[in-house]
Order: structure tokens, then C-alpha cells, then sequence
């Protein structure tokens, strides 16, 4: 960390200027939260929605505690437990949160990040940085400098390098205004932790079910994203039969990628196989998915399988990024034979 560069950097916020920076999660677009102005510039820089709302980045609770009407023991029981941390609470906002950063809603998205670089960035830039991901709108979130590069240069002043981020996913949201608390985005931070601090807590419906009549609550999350040009779809199943349906796919003519793990990539002998990690550790997939989208757009390759990572807690999350790259196309492939 380069004080000078650290310093221009609070000053570009303060003045109402944008800054991507490093977090846990992804690549953040900062300006300063509690500055209308600030919050359009970042919207225009990306591309983005204006209905669809910012996250408020802190770097201590007292800062908290000045842009919400209350904050509820809840609240201060999962600061305690995962802040800073890959977690946003969602609080009800005063009147120091302008509109324009929570898309007109009475509610607030807050955060307190756990990367140093972003703290630091934080404290210099005036307590409230308000930081949607730093990828134009509907590509896959950047969880590298270069990857925030690709989308937003020439769009800002200033992207601060801290080296590939460590999770790779957005941060798990949870609404702490409704009477039982609930999970609006999966995350690194699973439902049954949050469980074992609050006792009780649950999934937002829109998130679970597949029928298309419930909506999502957070208003983020019910547009197409992560989206890589080429058609993805996920495939399904015991594993020797997604292997061989996949294999059958990547022999016709056009390019063909591929997303599999350690487990099973040296299994296929075509297409553009690209490894995503091991599914022992499944962060090791989490902190690799949207880097491996990007490749493949950059391979210009025109359809592409994945391999499913269904599983309780972080597959959680992966899954739900995935199937929102993928326009939630399955191919199921248990009765093939
Ligand atoms: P991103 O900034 O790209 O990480 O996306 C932020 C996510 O938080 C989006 O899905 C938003 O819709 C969601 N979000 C932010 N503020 C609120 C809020 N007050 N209520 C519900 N969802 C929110
Ligand atoms: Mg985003």
C-alpha cells in the first residue's frame, strides 16, 4: 500500500470521484455514498440499472450507526460474528443516505469489508463508500485489477491493484427489516451460519424457487448477469454420464468450452477445457468462476458446458452464480444411458 497512491485516492472520493478497488469478495467501483452525484457517475460508469441499489462500505460500527434509523440487536450480533466480512446487511435507512445510492428505497445495503487496502481506502474517503462490482453491467464481476481494466478504463481515474481477490463471489445480503430474517444473495457466509447466530433465519423465496411467478427481493438480483457471450449451460448427474454427454457435445464442428475440476479435466479430450479447481475445496471453484467466464469470452468459443457444483454452503453460492451466467439452462442427464 502506497500512501501517496492511498491518499489520491481518499481525495478522488472526497471530491466525489470514482476509485475501483480490491475486496474479499470482488472488485469494488467506490464514490463516496452519501453524495448523489457520486452514486450517477457510478451508475453511468457501469452501465447500470438505476433501480437497482448500491452497497454502502464502512470500516467501523459507529459509521453504521449514523445512516440507520436503528441498528437492531441482529444487526449487531452478525457484526460481531462475520464483520468485517463477506456479509451486507440490509437496515433501514435515514435521511443522510441519499436515494440515489438505494435506487428509492427506505432500506440501506451495508458492509464492512475485510481487505485492507479497502478499510484504508474507506477511512481516507470520508467513513461511507458506496462500491457495486467494478465490471460493466452484466459481465462477470472483476476479481482482478486487470479484469476492472478490461471494462472500466478509460471510464475512471483510478483502479487500485491488491492482487486476485481471495472469496471471488459477492458478499451473502440479508434483510434484517422483515420479521425473520432473510438471505436475499447467497454468499461465502451460508444460511446455517447466519442460523447459528440468529437461531432463526431463512432464504428469500425468489432465490429458491424455480417457479418465475416469486420475485426476488433484492432488486439485483432478477437481472441476467455474469453472462459470458458464448450459450452456457450446466450439466447434471453422475458424474460418468456428465462426463460422456459433455465429451459428445464437444465433437461437432465450432469451438467447445469446457468447465470441470481437478477430478475430471484430464477426461476430455476435446474443446477448451478449462479447470476451475478442486472440488475439495470448493473456494478454490468460488475464487476461479467469474475469471473463467471472462477467458472464455476472450477464446470466442461459441457454446460452453459446466459441470454442476450443487452442494450445501458455498456451492450454495457458486451454483447461483452460475445458473444466472447460464439463463438457468440445466441439462439433466441421470436417466441417459
Ligand atoms: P453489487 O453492488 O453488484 O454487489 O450488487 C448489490 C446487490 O445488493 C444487488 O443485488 C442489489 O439489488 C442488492 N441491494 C442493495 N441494496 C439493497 C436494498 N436496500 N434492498 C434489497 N437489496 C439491495
Ligand atoms: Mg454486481
Amino acid at each position: 500500500m502506497d500512501e501517496r497512491v492511498m491518499e489520491r485516492a481518499g481525495e478522488t472520493l472526497r471530491a466525489g470521484g470514482l476509485v475501483a478497488f480490491p475486496t474479499e469478495t470482488v472488485y469494488g467501483l467506490g464514490g463516496s455514498a452519501l453524495d448523489a452525484q457520486a452514486a450517477r457517475r457510478i451508475y453511468e460508469a457501469k452501465g447500470r440499472p438505476s433501480d437497482n441499489p448500491l452497497i454502502v462500505h464502512v470500516a467501523d460500527m459507529e459509521h453504521l450507526e449514523r445512516i440507520v434509523r436503528e441498528v437492531p440487536d441482529a444487526a449487531r450480533r452478525l457484526a460481531e460474528a462475520f464483520w468485517p466480512g463477506p456479509l451486507t446487511m440490509i437496515l433501514n435507512k435515514n435521511e443522510l443516505v441519499p436515494y440515489g445510492t438505494t435506487g428509492g428505497l427506505e432500506t440501506v445495503a451495508v458492509r464492512m469489508p475485510s481487505d485492507g487496502i479497502a478499510l484504508e481506502l474507506i477511512r481516507r474517503g470520508g467513513g461511507y463508500v458506496a462500491a457495486p462490482s467494478a465490471n460493466t453491467s452484466g459481465r462477470p464481476s472483476p476479481t482482478t485489477a486487470q479484469h476492472v481494466f478490461e471494462d472500466m478504463d478509460g471510464r475512471i481515474p483510478m483502479i487500485l491493484d491488491g492482487g486476485p481477490v481471495s472469496i471471488g463471489l459477492e458478499s451473502t445480503i440479508v434483510d434484517l427489516t422483515e420479521e425473520i430474517p432473510t438471505i436475499l444473495r447467497p454468499g461465502y457466509i451460508s444460511l446455517e451460519m447466519v442460523q447459528a447466530v440468529l437461531g432463526e433465519a431463512r432464504m428469500d423465496r425468489g432465490l429458491i424457487s424455480d417457479d418465475s411467478g416469486v420475485r426476488p427481493k433484492a432488486p439485483g438480483m432478477k437481472y441476467r448477469h455474469y453472462a459470458p457471450r458464448a450459450d452456457l449451460k450446466i450439466v447434471e448427474g453422475p458424474v460418468d454420464r456428465v462426463v460422456s454427454y459433455i465429451n459428445e457435445q464437444a465433437d461437432r464442428p465450432g469451438r467447445v468450452g469446457i468447465i470441470c475440476t481437478e477430478e475430471t479435466k484430464g477426461r476430455y479430450p476435446k474443446g477448451d477445457v478449462k479447470c476451475i479447481g478442486t472440488r475439495k475445496n470448493e473456494l478454490s471453484i468460488a475464487s476461479h468462476l467469474f475469471a473463467v467466464l471472462r477467458e472464455f469470452d476472450e477464446d470466442g468459443v461459441e457454446a460452453i458446458y459446466s459441470e454442476s457444483f450443487r452442494a450445501p454452503g458455498l456451492g450454495e453460492a457458486i451454483m447461483n452464480r452460475l445458473l444466472k451466467a447460464a439463463g438457468h439452462q440445466k441439462i439433466d442427464v441421470t436417466d441417459r444411458s
